[in-house]
This record gives C-alpha cells, structure tokens and sequence, in this order.
C-alpha cells in the first residue's frame, strides 16, 4: 500500500491543485453541521469535510480498544492514543479517500452521510487546550525588536542564542479562526506621560506564529531526548499571537509579557500532522555557539513552510499581502522548544500548545508583526486608496495562510482570521 504523503495519490474527490487539502494533507479539525448535531473530528479533503465519527461506527477506523474517540467535540481523546495509533488511522482514511478505492466512493448512502460541503459546516476550536506557552525563537525577530528598543549593539540579550526563550501564557482565551478579537484594555504609559492611565489599547498588533500540538504527555521530573520530543508533536496549527505593544512596553518589566498577550490568541481550525509535513522537512539555520548538549537535534527539525499575512482595512472588501515569510528561518525549532520546557522537570500534557514566536525573515518584507513592518509607528505602511495603518484598528481583518508546497499539491492549514472589534 502507498504511503499517505505519496505525491501521486489521488482521491475520488477532485481537488483543485490550490487547494490547501489534497489527499496528502488530511488535517484534523472539529466541526458541527447545519442539523445543530454535537460537534465532532472531521478530516478536510478537498471542499468537503470527512466525518470520522460516522467512520469509525461505521467500523471502518480500526481504533479499538480505544471507543468513540471522534465523536467527540476536540481531538485530545485521539490525541491521547499515541503516533502509531494516529500513523495507522491516517493510512485508513487515506485508503478510504483513494480513487482505486470502491468501499467509500461506490457507497452512495454512507458518502452522503460522511462527506459534508466545507461550506456548510460551523468550524470549532479543534482541541482543549491544556496550556499555552509562547516562545521567542526567530532571530531575525528578536533582533529588529532589539533594535527598536535597545539598539544595534544590545539587539539580542546575553542569553537567545543559548535557549529557546519563552513565557506561559493563557489557555483559556485561545480562540478558533474565525472569532472577533475585542480590542484589549489596559494600563498605558507612553514615555510622555508622567503617570499611567487605563483604557483601550492603541497599539494593537498581530504576531504570525506557527502552533506546535502536543499529542503525548511526559513525566514531571523528566527530560526529554529528541527522538521523544519528536514523537510527542501531534500537529501543527497557523496561529496568531495578537499583541498589545502599549500595554506590553509599560508592564513587562521585569517578568515578561502578561496582560498584553492574554486578551486572545487565534488558531486554524485545521491540525496539519508532523506526519503530513514530514516530506516538507529541511535544516534550521546554523546554530553558534552551539547549544548545550540537552538541547542538540541530529535530524533536520525545520520545516519549508510558506506563510502569508493579509490587512483587510475597515471598509475595505480585499486583504492586501503584507507579509510574506517562511517558517524555515526560525532559529530554535519545535523540537528545541519542547526539550527545553521539559527540561527542568516540567511536565508536559496531551493539549499543550506552543506557539513558536513571531516568524520574521531576513528582507524587509519577511517581518511578521506590525510592531516590525511600522517599525514602532514610525514608517507606517500604506494601503490600496491611500490608507494608512502602524497598528490595528478597530473593524481591521487580519488573514494569515500557511502552506507547504509539493509537486502539483499544497498542504496547507486554511486561513485564520480575526477581525478587531471596539472595546467597548
Ligand atoms: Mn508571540
């Protein structure tokens, strides 16, 4: 039998070479249709979303003894089964979905009952989110960040080149694609103003971040080998990491990010597998110095993944590119991320999400925030019909994509967007 990431598979489904969910993707995402049913775990393919809870009581997904893990409104019970169980349950969809394959494509009941038009169906957050920690790792971003606030000669602090750098933040405001993200208040003090004063924020940014998911737990007290941080990435999301800049600059020393990230964070609804984006796999950049031991990778853990960030201006019916980028550049890769946070003896759960920092290239154009492109507010970026944006303003969209381009395929995560509403 072919592999599921074989370039020549077709399904009986016709795909469009632009579509973002070829047979070789099938990303995992939690959905409920028009019916109002109960949310359940559906694979894209094509325009249609495959309903696997009608697979699996249908007895066509050997998962036993595990019971009713899709039909079930977020993917940690599956999750929870472990990388053989998710490798043998992609090959089995795989299989149905084939063009060579009678047992779904000639079953005209059971298609009308497993295949539903993306169009019609309502997408949900696609997993419980135990934890989110969000880390700092791409060079060329904390570098322009450094440079903005600390100068050429102290860009990076002492300690980035030796660790991933990261914070915990909040689980419980990560919301699916899709969502309106309410303008956050907070305290302000611009370096003007003698004393702060609390409202909404004025410097509201995005950050275009990649979402590591975490589909096995480790031990409290344990660390973690790469072989095993490996094997505990269940997927990844598109994620964006929105960002209060006003609130951030006055409340982060001398612990970090708190307020100023907590308000929202966006994902795909779509899970793409470490397996699926196996074939897309390259070397990270050179690390020097070169890492402490715990946190040396043998494998090339950096992935050749094209990333896009479109601004639909309030008023506006089109989202103008102002990003273009690629996850590759990241300086620590997931894999790093994930030995560290276990390093200290930290345990790690089925549900964790860890977002990868702002992924920023080496051009100009490559820069994934807005803090970055308006270079803090002072070359603000023009839009179609004379437009004017530093930062986000209220009724502003923001649309990122993600994809990794095969040989007459892409395998991508579908948009996610996230359009700013008034604080108040
Ligand atoms: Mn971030």
């Amino acid at each position: 039998m072919p592999h599921p990431n074989d370039p020549s598979l077709r399904s009986f489904i016709p795909v469009d070479p632009s579509s973002d969910f070829p047979i070789q993707n099938l990303p995992y995402g939690v959905f409920s249709a028009a019916d109002s049913s109960k949310p359940r775990v559906g694979v894209a393919i094509g325009e249609f979303v495959l309903d696997l809870a009608v697979l699996e009581d249908e007895g066509l997904l050997d998962l036993s003894p595990a019971y009713e893990v899709f039909a079930q409104p977020s993917l940690n019970a599956f999750m929870a089964l472990g990388p053989a169980v998710w490798s043998r349950t992609r090959a089995a969809i795989s299989a149905l979905l084939r063009e060579d394959n009678p047992r779904l494509r000639d079953d005209k009941p059971l298609r009308g009952r497993a295949l539903l038009p993306r169009q019609d169906v309502t997408l949900h957050l696609p997993f419980r989110v135990a934890g989110y920690t969000d880390f700092y790792s791409s060079k060329e971003h904390a570098t322009n960040v450094g440079v903005m606030f600390r100068g050429k000669d102290n860009a990076l602090q002492p300690n980035w080149l030796h660790m991933p750098i990261g914070y915990n933040g909040r689980a419980s405001t990560v919301v699916v694609s899709g969502t309106n993200v309410r303008r956050p208040r907070g305290q302000l003090k611009p370096p003007s103003a003698d004393v702060p004063s609390f409202g909404p924020c004025k410097r509201l940014d995005f950050e275009l971040e990649m979402g590591v998911v975490i589909g096995q737990p480790s031990r409290l007290g344990e660390m973690l080998t790469e072989a095993q941080a490996e094997a505990m990435i269940f997927g990844f999301v598109l994620l964006n990491d929105w960002s209060a800049r006003d609130i951030q600059q006055w409340e982060y020393v001398p612990l970090g990010p708190f307020q100023a990230k907590a308000f929202a964070t966006s994902i795909s609804p779509w899970v793409v597998t470490r397996e699926a984006l196996e074939p897309f796999r390259i070397a990270g950049p050179v690390q020097d110095p070169v890492p402490l031991s715990y946190l040396q990778q043998k494998n090339a853990q950096n992935y050749d993944l094209a990333l896009d960030v479109g601004l639909r201006a309030a008023g506006s019916n089109n989202a103008q590119s102002i990003c273009r980028t690629n996850f590759k550049y990241m300086y620590w890769s997931s894999v790093q991320q994930l030995m560290h946070h276990a390093s200290s003896g930290c345990a790690m759960s089925v549900g964790d999400l860890l977002g990868s920092g702002t992924i920023s290239g080496p051009e100009k154009h490559q820069r994934g925030s807005l803090l970055e492109i308006s270079w803090n507010g002072t070359e603000p970026i023009e839009l179609d019909g004379g437009v004017k944006r530093s930062f986000l303003e209220d009724g502003d969209s923001l649309v990122m994509r993600g994809w990794c381009q095969g040989n007459g395929y892409r395998v991508g995560f579908g948009d996610v967007e996230g359009t700013i509403v008034a604080a108040d």
